[in-house]
Order: C-alpha cells, then sequence, then structure tokens
C-alpha cells in the first residue's frame, strides 16, 4: 500500500528529467512534514538513477513562503515537494502534491446551503477537481465562479492561509474545498458573504462561523490595549519577509523594536519583556499559535485596530499580497 502511495506522489521521471537536463550533481530535497517520511525512499531511488547526491532538509517546512535557503546554496536545484510555486528563482523546482480524493460528496452536500452565484475556491491539492466542481453546480442549476489570484498564487480558484486574492468578488456565497477552518474562516472574515465549507474526506459539508475566532482576537486586541513597548517580529523565511511593512509599524507604534525570527515560538518570545507583539510572519502564526505566546501577538490589521487606524469592526485575517 505505502509502494502504491509513494508511486502517486512522486513524479520520479519528472525529477530524474530535470536533473540530467541540468546537468545537475548535488541535489536538495525539502517535503513538508507529512511527506517527509518518504524522503529517504526517494533520496534513494533519485541517487540510483541519476549519480547524483541528494540532501534532504529536516527542517520543519510549512509552505512555499518556507524556503530551506542555505540548503538551496549548497545545491544546483532544490526540489521543494508539496506546495505550489510563489517563487521565481529558477534553482527551485516546485513539485506540487495534488489529493487523489472525489470531491463530489462533499458538492453534493454543500448545494442545499448555498446561494445562486458561488466563487469555488480550493487549496493546490485540489486545485485539479476545480473543473469537476464547477460541473457539478451548473448541473445543479448553479453559476459558478472562478477567479484568477495575485501573483502569489499559481492556479485561478486558488487560495492560501496568507492570500485570499482569488475569491472572487460579487457572489453571494462560497464554496471552498477543502480540509480545516483558517482558509474558509479567513474568506468569511474578509467578505461578509456566506462560505461553505466542504470537506473531501468526509464527503460533509457546513456553514462557517466565525464568533469564536473573532472573540479570541478581540481578547488578544483587549490585551494589547496598554501596551507601551512593542516587539515587531520580522520573518526571516524568504516568503514571509515583510520589513517595509514592519517598518511602517515600528514607526506608528512609537516605543517599538524590530525582533528578525525564523521559527516563531511562545519560547522565542519569553525574554524580550515587551508588553505585546506584533508579527509581519505566517499570519497563521498569531491566530494558531494564540493563548501559548507570553504576550499578546498581534496581526498587523489587529495592530491597525487598536492604534485606531482601522475600524473596530473591520477584523479580517492578514494577508501577503503577491
Ligand atoms: Fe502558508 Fe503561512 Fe507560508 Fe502563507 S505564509 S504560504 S499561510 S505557511
Amino acid at each position: 500500500m505505502l509502494f502504491y502511495f509513494y508511486f502517486r506522489m512522486f513524479d520520479v521521471p519528472k525529477i530524474t528529467g530535470i536533473i540530467s537536463a541540468r546537468n545537475a550533481k548535488t541535489i536538495g530535497f525539502q517535503f513538508p512534514e507529512g511527506l517527509k517520511r518518504q524522503a529517504p525512499a526517494l533520496a534513494k531511488e533519485v541517487e540510483a538513477k541519476t549519480g547524483a547526491l541528494v540532501i534532504i532538509s529536516g527542517d520543519p517546512c510549512y509552505g512555499a513562503c518556507d524556503i530551506d535557503d542555505a540548503l538551496l546554496d549548497m545545491v544546483d536545484v532544490l526540489f521543494h515537494f508539496g506546495h505550489s510555486r510563489i517563487s521565481d528563482d529558477d534553482r527551485i523546482v516546485f513539485m506540487e502534491y495534488y489529493h487523489d480524493v472525489d470531491v463530489d460528496r462533499a458538492v453534493a452536500s454543500a448545494l442545499p446551503l448555498l446561494g445562486q452565484k458561488v466563487g469555488v475556491v480550493t487549496t493546490v491539492q485540489h486545485i485539479h477537481k476545480l473543473d469537476d466542481i464547477a460541473k457539478i453546480l451548473t448541473d445543479a442549476g448553479r453559476e459558478p465562479v472562478i477567479s484568477k489570484g495575485d501573483s502569489r498564487i499559481t492556479y485561478p480558484g486558488q487560495v492560501l492561509g496568507c492570500n485570499f486574492s482569488a475569491v472572487p468578488a460579487g457572489v453571494d456565497s462560497f464554496l471552498f474545498v477543502g480540509s480545516g477552518n483558517f482558509h474558509p474562516m479567513g474568506m468569511r472574515l474578509a467578505h461578509k458573504v456566506p462560505v461553505v465549507a466542504a470537506d473531501p474526506f468526509t464527503g460533509e459539508a457546513r456553514l462557517v462561523d466565525v464568533e469564536k475566532i473573532m472573540k479570541q482576537r478581540y481578547a488578544v486586541m483587549a490585551k494589547a490595549m496598554d501596551a507601551k513597548k512593542w516587539g515587531i517580529i520580522v520573518g526571516m523565511k524568504s516568503g514571509q519577509q515583510r520589513l517595509a511593512l514592519a517598518k511602517r509599524l515600528k514607526d506608528i507604534a512609537g516605543d517599538a523594536v524590530l525582533i528578525s525570527i525564523k521559527e516563531i515560538s511562545p519560547d522565542r518570545l519569553l525574554n524580550f519583556k515587551v508588553d505585546a507583539y506584533v508579527s509581519t510572519a505566517c499570519p497563521r502564526i498569531a491566530i494558531d499559535d494564540a493563548g501559548r505566546f507570553p504576550a499578546p501577538v498581534l496581526t498587523p490589521v489587529e495592530f491597525e485596530m487598536v492604534k485606531g487606524l482601522r475600524s473596530w469592526e473591520d477584523l479580517a485575517l492578514d494577508e501577503i499580497a503577491g
């Protein structure tokens, strides 16, 4: 069974073809956590077929933004698995990974919850099913709308946790096909239009409720209201760096310092003794790890709300534009 998944996951002829076309001698492999267990077998196979040396990145990898830059400098080509392209560096080859799961049951479950004109989005793992999703909607008498995103987004209809630019305007509901709550929550907060999340793995669909996350975020902002000293975090992962934004926020904050961090965790914030932080790195960090940090960690959007530069009703998730 493992063997079957291994062959469905990796396009070995494409990998070996690129290595031989580039005459590459030293190769880097980078995988998200869920695919790492397959790495040694793939490395051995590619070494045997090409004679090249493969180095596997052992560091955590959360997205296409998270390139192992040190490894990239050591190799002729870096294969980054599981995510779609957000960098134009031609030393990196993005090898996307698609889930082989049907979307039909989940989309059928979503139909009673959807309006007439439906904005359709998904993650790269299901992007090859976008036409199937649109057909199910059309057959049911709905009008699917699929839009292009900015340069951070590879495919029409694709969303990232930090970028909803492919979410279409002028629709009366959204259909998100995929797992997890972060993407549909961000769409709901950004567009104030009902979002239906359809999970292909369970076949179930639900209307997305943002009340809990809103309560959590307003509580974090309330704690930061009296902050005098601020730490503005600059993410050091290549696809998360927003120094210009961090500088602008530092000017607004007044008593503030810039702090560069690659892997942001509660431990790393313990010793700075500031009252509150703003993270300009991956927008998920402030949200997913809320409650574990030693001081409030806000997104740039929330910081502007606390500083009175944005309406208190105007809560949205932070986005990194391409
Ligand atoms: Fe994903 Fe965060 Fe990277 Fe965006 S910045 S691609 S949400 S890991």
